[in-house]
């Protein structure tokens, strides 16, 4: 998953950005009370894949303007940048806490993400879902199923778009698919 993803407003159904938070371990017990009690953390305990418990600190960028510049005054040893999201395009671990953000209603609250099922860019055809993480990967999709040769190096998503069910390439899908894209597309996004 990439860091943000279009979602349907759980308020107004409008396109809205779902942002992961960050979470970072809390090395020193006595670093503990800090993150208990500043207002732009969320204290948790988490567990690993062996059943150890470790304490982190969860910051959610998407209530702070999307970045880690409102985190200050942190106790030794830690940046704020230690919030920041990865340079990569994909994320490697399964959190699903973020944030929402709502342009169009001003929707903004933490949120569990369940995906795809609230994914913005999604539609159905024979039972499947097909749905994009954004715009920009919509755009790619679209393009990509209208596309005749279906070649998927020439797309940044490419590794997205090796994973379009089958259902979808047949000619007959193609009209009706791109239809639907397009008309998600139109709106207003993120
Ligand atoms: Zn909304």
């Amino acid at each position: 998953m990439p860091h943000t993803v279009a979602v349907k407003c759980p308020s107004c159904g409008y396109c809205a950005l779902f942002e992961f938070a960050e979470v970072v371990k809390i090395k020193l017990k006595k670093d503990i009370p800090h993150f208990q009690e500043s207002d732009l953390f969320d204290y948790q305990i988490f567990k690993d894949s062996y059943g150890h418990r470790w304490h982190g600190a969860a910051f959610y960028a998407g209530l702070h303007g999307g970045d880690v510049s409102a985190i200050r005054d942190l106790p030794d040893g830690y940046t704020s940048e230690d919030w920041a999201h990865s340079k990569y395009l994909y994320r490697d671990h399964g959190w699903e806490m973020g944030s929402i953000r709502c342009s169009k209603c001003f929707f903004l609250r933490k949120h569990k993400l369940s995906w795809p099922q609230e994914a913005f860019f999604s539609l159905h055809y024979k039972q499947q879902q097909l749905w994009a993480f954004d715009r920009e990967s919509g755009v790619a999709l679209r393009d990509y199923i209208a596309s005749s040769s279906r070649d998927v190096k020439d797309f940044k998503w490419r590794n997205f778009l090796l994973h379009v069910p089958s259902d979808f390439k047949p000619k007959k899908a193609r009209e009706y698919v791109v239809k639907q894209l397009d008309r998600l597309l139109k709106g207003k996004a993120p």
